[in-house]
């Protein structure tokens, strides 16, 4: 029986950040697949015998899966999701994500909503029983939807009744910084983790030089460009894979405007984030998607912590200006205008 696990979305998308390496010397190559958040994942380690390591990240993985599944009767976020208004204690590293979430949330004035919940659930997101809720409906189901409403207490949380919480927008993000963290203290020193298009390199390549990841092209099945980086994580959103149409071929996506309660529908087809944290490249590349070209950049010039790719939907790439040396754009899409995005 398929388990429909929410956390990550309905069906299998083509990576949105693909890892395209070509490695001459294989020879201390360890590597595992596996499917996990509702999405293929593979590790790539080198350097010694790394096999047993790899599994042991595996099962972190599957546990943090197994902690925030929204779907899964005994985990942690469903058990928060289900409290009826009651306090629920969750583990450290449960309050800690969702710490950072609402933090996020705060920086975003909400893009980033990880209430959203019963919003998506209402457009089929979460079953793939597409429809288009009406006004009123969504109406009503943003009355449960605020993260400001979500109450924190060390590891207490508090939900008014029928708010749920989602790490979908997330959690990859930061089981790749928990997959990584666990890697490093093992003595891995080069490795390439890619759970769902959510890229963390640890170090660089075994022959020093860097990984080469593939941005994709939103609107082909090819990369735009490609990203030559080392001890990194990189992250795309867009709402142009996992998306359902209508009879008029207009496409919606998963990714929510928690304004309208609609999918996004702005200037951008798809938001790449490039920083040291998973948690914060996947949370960012949500939240900037949602807010449009103009708010992303502007958030950008605020925090400057992190470089981004946006492409936008009229075919230009918006790029922050350290990532620009870093990015080699493909010969197929050389006629893409390319905005450096700068400080000011
Ligand atoms: P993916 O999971 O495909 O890598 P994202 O990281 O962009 O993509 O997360 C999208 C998921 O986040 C959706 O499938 C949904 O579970 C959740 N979500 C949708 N809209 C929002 C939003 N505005 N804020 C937070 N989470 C959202
Ligand atoms: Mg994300």
């Amino acid at each position: 029986m398929k388990k429909i696990i929410a956390i990550a979305l309905i069906f299998f998308s083509m990576l949105l950040t693909s890892a395209c390496y070509n490695f001459n010397n294989d020879a201390n190559k360890s590597s595992t697949d596996f499917f996990a958040m509702d999405t293929y994942m593979s590790i790539t380690a080198y350097g010694g015998n790394a096999d047993k390591i790899l599994q042991q990240a595996k099962d972190q993985i599957k546990r943090l899966e197994g902690m925030w599944s929204v779907t899964d009767k005994s985990s942690e976020i469903y058990a928060v999701n289900h409290s009826n208004g009651k306090p629920t204690e969750v583990s450290e590293e449960t309050s800690e994500l969702l710490t950072f979430a609402l933090d996020i949330s705060e920086k975003t004035s909400g893009a980033l909503e990880p209430t959203i919940y019963p919003v998506l659930s209402a457009w089929g997101f979460t079953t793939e029983q597409y429809r288009i809720p009406n006004d009123r409906e969504i109406k009503n189901l943003l009355k449960k939807v605020d993260y400001k409403k979500v109450s924190l207490s060390e590891k207490s949380v508090q939900l008014k009744p029928e708010m749920m919480i989602d790490f979908g927008s997330l959690g990859k993000g930061y089981a790749s910084d928990i997959a990584t963290e666990f890697l490093q203290d093992n003595g891995v020193s080069s490795a390439l983790l890619d759970l769902g298009g959510n890229i963390k390199t640890i170090g660089a390549k075994p022959d020093g030089s860097d990984w080469k990841l593939g941005v994709k092209d939103p609107e082909g099945s090819g990369n735009v460009g490609v990203l030559s980086v080392s001890d990194i994580a990189v992250v795309t959103s867009g709402n142009y894979e996992r998306y359902f149409t209508d009879r008029d071929g207009k496409k919606y996506g998963h990714i929510i405007d928690p304004t309208t309660g609609h999918p996004v529908e702005n200037d951008l087809q798809s938001v790449t984030i490039i920083a040291k944290e998973g948690r914060l490249c996947d949370a960012l590349s949500t939240s900037l998607f949602v807010m449009g070209l103009d708010k992303a950049v502007d958030y950008w010039r605020q925090y400057q912590d992190f470089d981004m790719i946006l492409i936008t939907d009229d075919g230009e790439i918006h790029i922050t200006e350290e990532i620009k040396s870093k990015f080699t754009i493909d010969s197929d899409h050389k006629n893409m205008k390319i905005n450096v995005i700068t400080a000011k």
